[in-house]
């Protein structure tokens, strides 16, 4: 029968004008075999640490070990072609650079943000801290870079192209190795049933690789005593995550990484006359941010000072105030405009493929895109200055509240940004949540991680670092992991 051939797919998709066989689809799954398979599954989370903390225990947040519940994983990988694998790959180390040098120019991050700033006090916080920096003309010698930079496939050009580029508390960085390693076992112990080759399954290196470029920070700051602080929320039901990171940076290179609060780090923390940060008389060599993205993170001023003593520090920030401002989406609208890469990047082939990634992107003050937007609203996304995912604004939502801002002639619209909607296709997928699969018409976000690590003039680590890909029901908007709404979820190499 057809389903014991090679790659099948789960629907048929509209091939190109060249007649191009390209496909990202979910593989399918024999219906006679998917209660074996959830249930093989969701032993190996439990046995491979692929968990996170149950919302519905009380301290599951809090404690380690307790509460523990499987990540949500859709049963079998996508399969995913491999000019989109590759064209990715060759963009990570780009915008590792691309995220430096736009770093290095506080006037540029200044003036893009200035009206943004007026309305927005979150970003307002960190532009301040970000120009009292440029006051103290503070030097950042070492910058490490953890990076995610995410894409849709657009299903009606073929096209690759950016949702975002994080710079701060770029996450499952962790878990997403797990899931590879669920679907390599999958397929292997029933290869006779999917005919797939587990091979096709790419691996994935974001701990190995995000693990070695903190302790090559940490070795560069070559303070033998220091530590790694990693900055968190104190409730983090995804802290399994991070200790897949942190746990490698002690058992591979011996690095002590110690877990605080913004709140515990403004109480317990102190900078000696030379700068080191130190943390109950421990100094800092790295500070990992996997917090501190979100206004939530910020519920008093303790946090912001906080914040302040660690940039002022000399520990080496991942990020620096002004790799975190370099990832908010005003920052990647200005980027996206006409001769702007140009100011950053020197070789016109780099240019060049770096745009041919953008979405639509533009502010509020263009007329024509925001009469466009209230007329199709399903066609766009509105976006604030905001991270974590749950943030944005679609359909019906989007036109009212364009309509609101637009007869209120307010300011409010630099918080803003509007975007073209990107229509992945949509295939049908098995996805699992708390021990019970449903199946759903799903798309996927991809994204790339990247590491850069520069000590002055030299460039110790610009690399690719690895992959997410998350599966979401096609129906919904959003997609993250954390805030609740995607699947982790493999890639099927094509
Ligand atoms: P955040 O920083 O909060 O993750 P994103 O820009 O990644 O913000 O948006 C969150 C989610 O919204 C994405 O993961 C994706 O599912 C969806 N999304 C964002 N931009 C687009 C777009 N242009 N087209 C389609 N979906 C989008
Ligand atoms: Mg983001
Ligand atoms: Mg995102």
């Amino acid at each position: 029968p057809a389903r014991c051939a090679a790659v099948r797919t789960a629907a048929p998709v509209a091939a190109t004008a060249e007649g191009d066989e390209r496909r990202f689809e979910q593989l399918a799954v024999p219906p006679e075999l998917v209660d074996e398979l959830v249930e093989e599954a969701l032993v190996w989370c439990s046995q491979h640490g692929l968990v996170v903390g149950d919302k519905n225990h009380p301290r599951s947040g809090k404690a380690p070990g307790v509460g523990l519940l499987h990540a949500p994983f859709a049963l079998l990988p996508m399969s995913f072609p491999k000019v989109y694998w590759e064209q990715a790959l060759e963009l990570a180390p780009l915008f590792n650079e691309l995220v430096h040098r736009v770093s290095l120019d506080g006037d540029f991050l200044q003036q893009t943000l200035a009206r943004t700033k007026e309305v927005d006090p979150f970003t307002r916080r960190l532009l301040d801290i970000h120009s009292k920096m440029m006051e103290l003309n503070k030097k950042e010698d070492i910058q490490l870079g953890l990076t995610r930079s995410d894409y849709m496939v657009d299903g009606a050009t073929d096209k690759l192209l950016q949702v975002e580029l994080n710079t701060i508390s770029t996450s499952s960085n962790g878990l997403a190795c797990g899931v590879s390693e669920l679907h390599r076992n999958l397929i292997r112990h029933h290869e006779r049933e999917l005919g797939l080759d587990p091979a096709s399954v790419v691996g994935n290196t974001a701990i190995t690789q995000h693990a070695e470029a903190l302790a090559t920070a940490w070795a560069e700051y070559n303070n033998q005593s220091a530590v790694v602080l990693v900055v968190v929320q104190a409730e983090e039901r995804y802290m399994y995550d991070q200790y897949w990171i942190t746990v490698a940076l002690r058992e591979t290179y011996g690095v002590t990484t110690i877990r605080k609060t913004m709140a515990e780090i403004e109480a317990e923390g102190d900078l000696r006359p030379d700068g080191t940060l130190v943390i109950n008389g421990r100094p800092v060599a790295v500070v990992y941010f996997r917090a501190g993205y979100s206004p939530a993170d910020y519920p008093s001023e303790a946090e912001w000072r906080a914040r302040l003593l660690i940039e002022r520090s000399s520990a080496i920030k991942c990020p620096s105030i002004a790799h975190h401002l370099v990832g908010t989406k005003k920052i990647q609208q200005e980027l996206a405009k006409e001769k702007v890469l140009e100011r950053f990047l020197d070789n016109k082939s780099d240019i060049e493929n770096v745009r041919k990634c953008f979405a639509g992107l533009w502010s509020l003050e263009n007329d024509n895109i925001v009469n466009s937007a209230i007329e199709s609203p399903e066609l766009f996304v509105l976006k604030p200055q905001r991270e974590g995912g749950g943030n944005n604004i679609y359909g019906d939502n989007l036109r009212e509240t364009l309509i609101r801002l637009r007869k209120d002639g307010s300011n409010e619209i630099a918080a803003y940004i509007l975007m073209q909607r990107i229509f992945p296709p949509a295939s049908p997928s098995y996805l699992v949540r708390e021990g019970t699969f449903v199946r759903d018409n799903v798309v996927s976000e991809f994204g790339i991680f990247g590491a850069y690590l520069r000590n002055k003039d030299k460039v110790i680590i610009n690399d690719q670092c690895g992959y997410l890909l998350r599966t979401k029901a096609a129906s919904l908007n959003e997609g993250g992991v954390v805030a609740g709404y995607a699947f982790l979820n493999s890639i099927f190499l094509t």
